[in-house]
């Protein structure tokens, strides 16, 4: 599509962009870094960068604990991207100086009674089925690993390569990363895709994709809560820890500075309330499994709107009647962990290179005009508990 320039080139001056990125969350960033680093002159749109999902996301890396049946190729583009997180989390830290919480101390996933553990363990053996590490263990196996699990809590398997990072780190990051490599800020909304004056325009806009590009993107509401571990001490546990607690499923993901997530509902609803019930029902489960929990701060509760599609997998590739404006939006659950395979991908398609296999199955024209997938099922999501 376009030639890079040599990188010393100057890319920031107020000329005709080469790219255009509409949407400063995790995707268009690391998108526009991606392409500047190329040579490429680049512009990203958005009145208020990181506001969008990202600003609420757990940041979990979980290829192996999220997938489900149904979805091998969400999960191979999954397991793709999060192989591509070391380096990337290297080179940004970097480019940066600033830490951006990529812990990798790996994912326990529970079972509080026995319902719950039979419900886990059909789905572990689906991901060993599908050769990704899932390791049982037994409950002493599972206490020495993390004391602070409730002595009620049945069994366990560890899902160690599943790792995570601090998303509100990530985003000012990459766009820290991403102004140093050249790319102009532009502190506006792209009300039409027409207003935009540039050889490729990419439109990583989240939820707001849709009414620029007429794609069937979907807020899914999520709920969450971040808790805060008394006195200023890390919290007891180092896994990330996911949980079926009673039919209910949590995760749980503590942070070094004391912080602890714990998320989230998945409603097909676009208001970002907070509701009673649902802090309730995170909490209890939250709390059952880790008992600790029941000290901490509740110090917030936020809900965001993740970018879903009719297939709930990401729209990747040009729109049907534009090939000069690439969708990179509908990552709905796993944004952050598809940032760096999505960068690469689309920065080459920018930069003409022959379209990615992995994209095939990701392509802006698999929905029909009702939004079905045209042709086959598609990446699925079904059976998914998680959020
Ligand atoms: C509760 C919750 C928990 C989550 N946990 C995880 C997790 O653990 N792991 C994971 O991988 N993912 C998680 N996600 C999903 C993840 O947050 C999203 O998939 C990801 O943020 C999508 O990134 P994005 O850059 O496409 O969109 P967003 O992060 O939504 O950013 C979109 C940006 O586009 C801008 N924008 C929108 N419209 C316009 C316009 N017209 N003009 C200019 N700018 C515009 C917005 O201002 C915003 O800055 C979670 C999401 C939620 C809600």
């Amino acid at each position: 599509m376009l030639t890079g320039r040599s990188p010393s080139a100057p890319s920031s001056d107020r000329v005709r962009p080469d790219v255009a990125v509409v949407g400063a969350g995790p995707i268009g960033l690391a998108i526009a870094w991606r392409c500047a680093a190329r040579g490429l002159r680049v512009a990203v749109h958005d009145p208020a960068p990181g506001s969008g999902a990202s600003s609420v996301a757990a940041g979990m890396l979980s290829p192996v604990a999220e997938a489900y049946f149904g979805e091998r190729q969400l999960t191979a583009l999954l397991v793709a991207s999060a192989e591509r997180w070391p380096a990337f989390a290297a080179e940004l830290t970097e480019a940066t100086g600033v830490g951006i919480g990529y812990r990798t101390e790996g994912t326990l996933m529970v079972g509080l009674t026995g319902d719950d553990l039979a419900e886990a363990r059909r789905l572990w053996a689906y991901q060993q089925g599908l050769g990704l590490p899932v390791t049982p263990l037994r409950p002493s196996e599972l206490r020495d690993r993390e004391p602070a699990l409730a002595p009620r809590v049945r069994g366990g398997a560890l899902a160690p390569t599943d790792h995570q990072v601090d998303p509100r780190l990530l985003v000012p990051a990459l766009r820290t990363a991403a102004q140093r490599a050249g790319v102009a800020l532009v502190p506006q909304p792209v009300r039409r895709l027409s207003d935009l004056d540039a050889g490729v325009t990419v439109v990583a806009a989240g939820c707001g994709a849709a009414a620029l590009t007429g794609l069937p993107v979907r807020p899914v509401k999520g709920q969450i809560l971040r808790l805060r571990a008394p006195d200023g001490l890390a919290p007891g546990f180092r896994h990330v820890i996911r949980g079926y607690a009673d039919g209910e499923h949590v995760y749980l993901v503590p942070r070094a500075d004391g912080e602890v997530v714990l998320g989230a509902t998945v409603e097909e609803r676009s208001d970002t309330t907070v509701t009673a019930g649902a802090v309730q029902r995170l909490l209890r489960a939250g709390v059952d499994l880790l008992p600790e929990l029941a000290e901490y701060d509740l110090v917030e509760a936020v809900a965001g709107l993740r970018p879903g599609t009719p297939d709930n997998a990401p729209i990747l590739g040009p729109l049907p009647d534009r090939p000069d404006v690439l969708a990179a939006t509908g990552h709905h659950r796993h944004g952050i962990v598809l940032t760096p395979i999505t960068a690469d991908l689309i920065a080459d398609l920018v930069l003409g290179g022959g379209p990615d296999p992995l994209l095939t199955p990701l392509r802006a024209d698999r929905f029909g005009p009702t939004g079905a997938v045209v042709g086959g099922p598609g990446p699925t999501m079904e059976g998914n508990p998680w959020s």
